[in-house]
């Protein structure tokens, strides 16, 4: 049976604090269900408050981007420019949700899409954009169907279109729908491929706040990020504060995969500690906390955890970059003593290989030496020093590159020699062994 869940001041969140309850609740997804939750309750009157208090309630509430970066929203809405020089504005949410382990944006735009399009029309406000466009992963059908009908049901009540919501305010949503490749979540690459380009990313500056979509400004912000604002102003910035703890403020969505009981999406507080949040929604570890042996804590982009670590540490941005590690995605991957941890990695190392456009060289050629490394060191057929080689070529891809998809292969790869380089050095001295036997035998 599971041990009992460590009782801690975070991780207690209870249902009224919840934003996100319709993961929980009646699944009841379109306007009716929407409008008895909460959604579109007077977003004239946060609209009519105006821009500054917007960002302002944005920045006192601590929100920090929920794609990965965690950059603090309110001040990145805030370079949007305040004088139009002629050109229009944009919103672009990042709905391309493709991160290994990560599903959490799916299940905000499956069971509660009027968060994210009330959400769209309050952050394109508060940036004076005149649009917002969603991208959303091609794999994600059913997900864009359901937006879409949300959308217009949003605009069959007059709370999108002109005048939106009786703001005086005109605001428009567009769907766009990706066609699978990874790279298009990073935002350069994510604007290329909506104005109709192959999706590499750009060089930064200019940052899309200057020259985005079509040249014009642009923020380009997850799903949850935007979903969350509108709650976040009618509760106050001070509610959402309260949670979790300094410079990592709010509630969360939490996605937990692989070897627990119950693998599932959740909504819990910042900082809530990585076993609480594993025994009390997961089911706990398959086999019990004993039989982990590692967790990647934050989608497959951030170093994995090995169990000495996992027993105390939070699950927000700043505890988990003092353990060498990131909150991410928050994708919380389990991996039980069963696992093969140089095989998962390897296979991670695979991915990236697979996804990136090519277009910087560090990252072209350093992704096709890390996967060939990493298949030598799952079979063990490598030298002793292949293990240094292996996080020498990391280093060299790490912040080498125009994006962040270099250092999203290097970290893991790092993140197991730093853990777990004895259990590959037994692997080489196995083979060696092996293959002494096999010619010992033959003569
Ligand atoms: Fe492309 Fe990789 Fe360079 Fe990113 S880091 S731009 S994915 S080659």
């Amino acid at each position: 049976a599971p041990a009992a869940p460590v009782k801690t001041k975070f991780g207690d969140l209870s249902d009224e604090d919840r934003i996100f309850t319709n993961l929980y609740g009646e699944r009841d997804v379109y306007i009716e269900g929407a409008l008895k939750r909460g959604d579109w309750y007077r977003t004239k009157d946060l609209l009519s408050k105006g821009v500054d208090w917007i960002l302002g309630e944005m920045k006192a509430s601590g929100l920090r981007g929920r794609g990965g970066a965690g950059f603090p929203s309110g001040l990145k809405w805030s370079f949007m420019p305040k004088v139009s020089d002629g050109r229009p504005s944009y919103l672009v949410v990042n709905a391309d949700e493709s991160e290994p382990g990560t599903c959490k944006d799916r299940e905000i735009m499956r069971h509660d899409p009027h968060k994210l399009v009330e959400g769209c029309l309050v952050a394109g406000f508060a940036m004076r954009a005149k649009a917002a466009y969603i991208y959303i992963r091609g794999e994600f059908y059913n997900e864009a169907l359901v937006l879409e009908k949300a959308v217009a049901e949003a605009y069959a009540k007059g709370f999108l279109g002109k005048n939106a919501c009786g703001s005086g305010y005109d605001f428009d949503v567009y769907i766009h729908r990706g066609a699978g490749a990874y790279i298009c979540g990073e935002e350069t690459a994510l604007i290329e491929s909506l104005e109709g380009k192959q999706g590499k990313p750009r060089l930064k500056p200019p940052f899309p706040a200057n020259v985005g979509l079509y040249g014009c400004p642009t923020t380009v912000t997850n799903v949850e990020t935007v979903a969350v604002s509108p709650t976040i102003l009618r509760r106050g910035s001070s509610w959402f504060a309260s949670f979790g703890r300094k410079n990592n403020a709010g509630t969360k969505l939490f996605a937990i995969s692989g070897h627990v009981n119950r693998p599932c999406v959740v909504e819990e507080e910042m900082s809530i500690p990585l076993r609480e949040l594993i025994e009390k929604h997961a089911g706990g570890v398959r086999g019990g906390w004993d039989n982990l042996l590692a967790v990647i804590p934050g989608g497959s982009s951030v170093p994995l955890l090995p169990r000495k670590v996992c027993d105390d540490v939070l699950m927000d941005f700043d505890a988990l970059r003092d353990v060498r590690s990131g909150l991410g995605t928050a994708a919380v991957m389990v991996m039980d003593k069963s696992t093969d941890v140089v095989k998962a990695i390897a296979r991670l190392s695979k991915f990236y290989k697979h996804e990136s456009c090519g277009q910087c060289t560090p990252c072209r050629e350093g992704t096709g030496w890390l996967m060939n490394l990493m298949d030598r060191m799952v079979a063990g057929n490598a030298e002793m020093e292949e293990i240094d080689m292996l996080e020498e070529v990391s280093r060299q891809i790490e912040g080498h590159t125009i994006c962040a998809l270099g250092d999203a292969a290097a970290w893991p790869v790092q993140g197991l020699i730093r853990h777990f380089r004895p259990e590959m050095e037994a692997r080489i001295r196995q083979y060696k062994t092996s293959q002494q036997a096999t010619l010992s035998a033959k003569h």
